[in-house]
């Protein structure tokens, strides 16, 4: 069973969820997702970019699942932005899901210009109660401050690049701070951190794997992961890391890996 965080609205989200990012073969993505729900993830993170929203809502109904036990997170794309524009491409992702509300509805990049109403509208839908949870992805701390500026309902997720050579401690502290969840997004790293030395050395201390360890690093840390993987003897393994624990100076030699190294975007120079 993945444990549950308590979002600031008392909405239970779990610490571990399948990312659904270039999973656009629709057949190769409704495996994945259905296998997921199969042995145990109740978590999926789609967005309209990644064209698989209407897999997703497929997924849950041929799962034996109930809905409400499932959490799902989708976003607003960047061209679909503003207000109005917001509530639009909301309706679109929920008939593409074929679901009567989503679980949590984030601003996918901070557009310029934008983004304060595009989560504005956001708002509107958590006070529709078509939402559970309002959130943004990709903000920074000054990107946070004028969302507050404006909000009634300061967003509860924020979802940015996260992985041991980006481990965000200013803007994690920011967030905990505000009781803000923090989600880590390419939470590998995209495949790209597996084969550091440090982390190899503490797998094999360990006798799990280095996607194991990155995973349990992330959750002793507190923050939620969405690990993506089509392969179900990956999609099984990455779910399995709450039954062993990283020592205090594992932990800290897994801080120690940072630097502040991005594999994707820096949401201020984002091409729109
Ligand atoms: P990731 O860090 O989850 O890495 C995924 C890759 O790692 C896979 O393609 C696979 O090659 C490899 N992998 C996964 N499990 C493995 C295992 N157990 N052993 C060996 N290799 C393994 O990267 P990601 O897909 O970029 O990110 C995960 C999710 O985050 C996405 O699917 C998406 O849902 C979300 N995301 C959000 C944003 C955003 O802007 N909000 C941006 C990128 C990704």
């Amino acid at each position: 069973m993945i444990p549950t965080k308590t979002l600031k609205n008392g909405v239970e989200m779990p610490y571990l969820g399948l990312g659904v990012y270039k999973m656009t073969e629709p057949e190769v993505a409704l495996q994945a997702m259905v296998k997921a729900l199969e042995v145990g993830y109740r978590a999926i993170d789609t967005a309209a970019l990644y064209n698989n929203e209407t897999e997703v809502g497929e997924a849950i109904r041929q799962s034996n699942v109930p809905r409400e036990e499932i959490f799902v997170t989708t976003k607003v794309w960047n061209s679909d932005q503003g207000y109005d524009e917001t509530l639009r491409a909301f309706e679109t992702s929920l008939k593409k899901l074929g679901l009567e509300y989503v679980d949590l509805y984030l601003t996918h990049w901070p557009v310029q210009g934008k983004f304060v109403d595009t989560y504005r509208a956001i708002e509107r839908l958590y006070e529709e109660k078509l939402i559970r949870v309002p959130g943004v992805s990709n903000h920074h701390i000054h990107h946070l401050e004028k969302v507050f500026a404006k909000a009634n309902v300061k967003p509860m997720v924020n979802q940015v690049e996260l992985q041991p050579y980006l481990a965000q401690e200013e803007l994690r502290a920011f967030c905990k701070e505000h009781d803000i969840a923090v989600t880590a997004w390419s939470p590998l790293g995209q495949g790209k951190v597996l084969e550091d030395a440090v982390i190899t050395e503490i797998a094999q201390q360990l006798g799990k794997s280095t996607a194991q360890v990155i995973l349990r690093w992330h959750y002793q840390n507190d923050v939620i992961t969405i690990p993506k993987s089509v392969t179900p003897s990956r999609i099984e393994q990455n779910m399995q890391i709450f039954d062993f624990e990283l020592s205090k100076e594992q932990m800290e030699q897994m801080n120690q890996l940072n630097k502040n190294q991005r594999f994707g975007s820096n949401p201020d120079n984002f091409d729109f």
